[in-house]
């Protein structure tokens, strides 16, 4: 092998090493749970919806996240709770869920899927990346962009990236180190 494959090969090894890395590249909202060191932060969440297909979607995307990582921990419920969890009905298919701060809270959330998507009604795994996604800002994540491997990135296909990804659980491992 003569000296400069050896350098281009070198190189190119470098760019994608550098690359590779940059692509984990999580972002934060502001919410911020006080976690304490050493244990796991509980969110209770409370179902705002009656409809089992639309509950179900959101059993599996807390179960998505509880097994992803153990700094927050969603417990759903049927009771009186500070969190929410549920549907909205926009007339926009471009729109899949949405994460609103309840109350001008800096924490409590309403995280719902938007059923006035034939997306989100039709297809189960594009139900459950939207859902996991929103439960991904009540964590405290923010967007990603591409081409980053992650559910909080809005151009993912939802049919494909639908739990958290390594950059997802990264992220939630940043923002809460302890
Ligand atoms: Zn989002």
């Amino acid at each position: 092998m003569n000296k400069n494959l050896i350098l281009s090969v070198l190189l190119v090894m470098i760019l994608f090493f550098i690359s590779a890395t940059t692509t984990n590249a999580y972002s934060f909202n502001t919410r911020n749970w006080p976690k304490k060191p050493l244990q796991p932060y509980t969110v209770t969440l409370q179902y705002t919806t009656t409809n089992s297909t639309y509950k179900s979607t959101f059993t599996t995307a807390v179960s998505d996240w509880n097994s992803a990582q153990s700094k927050i921990k969603y417990v759903l419920t049927d009771n009186i709770a500070p969190n929410k969890v549920g549907t909205e009905n926009v007339d926009d298919p471009s729109l899949y869920g949405t994460c609103y701060a309840l109350n001008g809270s800096s924490l409590y959330f309403n995280a719902v899927i938007n059923i006035g998507n034939p997306q989100i009604v039709n297809n189960s795994l594009t139900r459950r990346s939207a859902a996991v996604h929103e439960l991904g800002h009540g964590i405290g994540l923010g967007h990603e962009t591409p081409p980053v491997l992650s559910v909080m990135n809005s151009q993912r296909d939802r049919t494909k990236v639908y739990i958290p990804q390594q950059d997802d659980i990264q992220g939630v491992n940043m923002k809460y180190p302890y």
